[in-house]
């Protein structure tokens, strides 16, 4: 077989996604790689596909058991080989599961990163052929990282121990330089094939929203999404307690995960989302870090996080099955006090730093807070913000964001964007956004008098702007480069270098600004292709993979995925010839288990609406 006859029979896909197949290439060639992809991107196939055509076995090390149960569960299903190795087994499993290892049972093996050097692992390896490595959510192995796992670091020492070096692969979502850098260094990948895909993931809607009230406003988006799965991010254990609560109250059944929880409770909760017993879940970030479930429609961050690697992260557990999801901030000022709190005092990894170090830290923590703040309030194209965040070129708006589908107008602001620059230049820049505003407001405060800045000629210039229209006017100067802001804990305005422009040369500033009372109940515009042909088909088929997944006991998606009843819904195919044809993620082995179930709601359907 060849990789795309694997790809066919066993997952049921067509053609390699973006990145998939330089990833397959390479390895299959017996070279590393190190490949930054997208939560979402489908990671996952570049070392499953391999795995199936190299000889000997593959090991995923991976951080979480709840990712390896997950991703075992899936394999399985789809008839490939696989077991996990973790804590969850008994010794006696355990043993079985070695057992079944080394007479060549299993083609893929999920293995804590503990396990790697204790002794019984390593008499099994000694005996197998171990042809590739990869290691999942490798930034786990880079203090820089969000989630760093001392227990990472035991992978080279793992891999150096072996009598033939495997080939190695390194997969992760987080790309910054530092982390990616770390990764290369710590698990020593030799000159890896590096694959970066991008990031835009386009079934996603992304949208901000700055209500009076949260509740509120969360009561009024759950109507867009009735029966659907989807996650609920609150920033402290509190604020889960209080929403989870509050959504019950009203009427939606919501589960709670975070880290006060007994692990039985977090177990219970998880599985109930997973399998679809409880629609929302409300947590903490906590919860998601290998989270499989693919059908999540919707994720609200009831708490803006503290930066935006986070939000893209969490975010991005929406939709991974490629139907369209949305992706909504509510977002107020007490947000950014309390994740300022946080960066202050709860330091995850800190205790483990030098007190320069952890410095640095903290004055990174602090800018990424800032961009964070800065996409919580933009009124740019959101997808725009977010992908040149991670330095990918895109077009201004997408059109598919909340706030290109919202009502908006072009305001002419160059007289106002002049005063605020004058301002700021004849303060000496070194002052913050708050202080600049209360002085162009012309308020009478202690700071300002302190400081004289009431005699200032610009002071009070702007006075029939409220404080919000004056921070609008000074972040769109400074997305648009007119302005700067320096690093730290007190971030000063000085001017950019489009700034003198606007000052001397007469050109003009147009801020876009959304009307907020037009802001749509519901994403106007999603993208081509994202609506369901036939929803009471499609109902219908959901029903049925409800069923089968109780009988067999595994959550739905694993059946088969939104995506996929969504093309049969679409293509209604009649005989199993058509379904693997046309419809995406139907391989040989579900096809066989359940195609006949399918087919024969589909006809059902079918003939019901001729008879019409
Ligand atoms: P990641 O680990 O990168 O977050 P996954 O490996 O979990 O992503 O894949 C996300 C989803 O995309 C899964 O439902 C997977 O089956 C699907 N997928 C992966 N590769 C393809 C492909 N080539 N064609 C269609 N769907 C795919």
């Amino acid at each position: 077989m060849n990789q795309l006859q694997v790809l066919k029979e066993y997952f049921g896909y067509d053609s390699f996604r973006s990145g998939q197949q330089e990833v397959v290439d390479a390895l299959l060639k017996g070279r590393d790689v190190l490949a930054v992809m997208p939560t979402g991107a489908g990671k996952s196939i570049c070392f499953q596909v391999p795995a199936l055509l190299l000889p000997g076995i593959t090991l995923v090390i991976s951080p979480l058991i709840s990712l390896m149960q997950d991703q075992v569960r899936e394999l399985v299903e789809a008839g490939v080989p696989a077991a996990y190795l973790n804590s969850a087994l008994t010794d006696a499993q355990y043993a079985h599961a070695l057992r079944n290892a080394a007479a060549g049972k299993y083609k893929i093996i999920y293995v804590a990163p503990e396990r790697l050097l204790t002794e019984r692992f390593l008499a099994f390896v000694r005996r197998v052929q171990i042809s590739l490595v990869a290691v999942d959510e490798a930034h786990c192995v880079s203090q820089w990282g969000q989630d760093f796992r001392p227990g990472y670091l035991q992978i080279t020492q793992f891999t150096a121990g072996l009598d033939v070096r495997p080939t190695l692969a390194a997969f992760t979502a987080t790309a910054t330089e530092t982390v990616k850098a770390d990764i290369v260094r710590l698990l020593e990948l030799k000159n890896p094939c590096e694959v970066v895909t991008g990031f835009d993931r386009e079934n996603l809607f992304y949208e901000v929203r700055r209500p009076h009230s949260k509740k509120d406003e969360l009561l009024k988006l759950l109507t867009r999404f009735p029966e659907e799965s989807g996650i609920v991010y609150c920033s402290t254990r509190k604020a889960v307690e209080d929403v989870c609560t509050f959504l019950n109250d009203q009427g939606h059944p919501a589960a709670r995960y975070h880290a006060g929880l007994t692990q039985e409770e977090r177990q219970k909760n998880q599985e109930d989302f997973l399998y679809d017993r409880v629609a929302i879940m409300v947590a903490t970030n906590a919860f998601g870090m290998g989270i499989d479930k693919s059908n999540v429609r919707f994720v609200i961050h009831f708490n803006m996080p503290k930066d935006l690697e986070s939000y893209y992260q969490e975010a991005g557990r929406a939709g991974r099955d490629g139907a369209p999801a949305q992706c909504i901030l509510l977002y107020n000022g007490q947000d950014v006090r309390t994740n300022k709190f946080l960066i202050e005092h709860g330091s995850d990894s800190g205790d483990a730093l030098d007190e320069q170090t952890r410095q640095e830290v903290r004055k990174k923590d602090l800018e990424r807070l800032r961009q964070m703040t800065f996409y919580s309030t933009t009124q740019r194209c959101l997808r725009h913000f977010i992908l040149h965040y991670f330095d990918e070129k895109s077009p201004a708006f997408c059109n598919a964001c909340g706030n290109c589908s919202a009502a908006s107008e072009k305001r002419d602001i160059t007289v106002d964007a002049q005063k605020i620059l004058c301002c700021i230049r004849r303060t000496g820049e070194r002052y913050g956004a708050s202080l600049i505003t209360s002085v162009l407001r012309g308020e009478d405060t202690e700071r300002v008098r302190d400081l004289r800045l009431d005699k200032q000629s610009t002071y009070g210039a702007l006075s029939a702007l409220s404080q919000r229209e004056v921070r609008e006017r000074i972040q769109w100067l400074l997305e648009s480069g007119c302005l700067c802001c320096s690093d730290g804990e007190y971030p000063t305005l000085s001017l950019g270098t489009a700034a003198p422009e606007v000052l001397f040369h007469g050109k003009t500033v147009q801020m876009r600004t959304v009307k907020t009372e037009q802001k749509l109940a519901a994403p106007k515009r999603q993208r081509p292709g994202s609506e369901i042909v036939h929803p009471e088909l499609f109902e219908r088929l959901r029903a049925l993979r409800k069923k089968i997944a109780a009988k067999q006991s595994v959550p739905a998606y694993v059946v088969f995925t939104d995506a996929t009843l969504r093309a049969m819904s679409e293509f209604m195919p009649t005989t199993e010839r058509e379904m693997v044809g046309k419809v995406t993620g139907v391989g040989e082995k579900k096809l066989r288990r359940y195609g006949q179930q399918f087919l024969d709601c589909i006809q059902e359907y079918k003939s019901e609406m001729n008879n019409i």
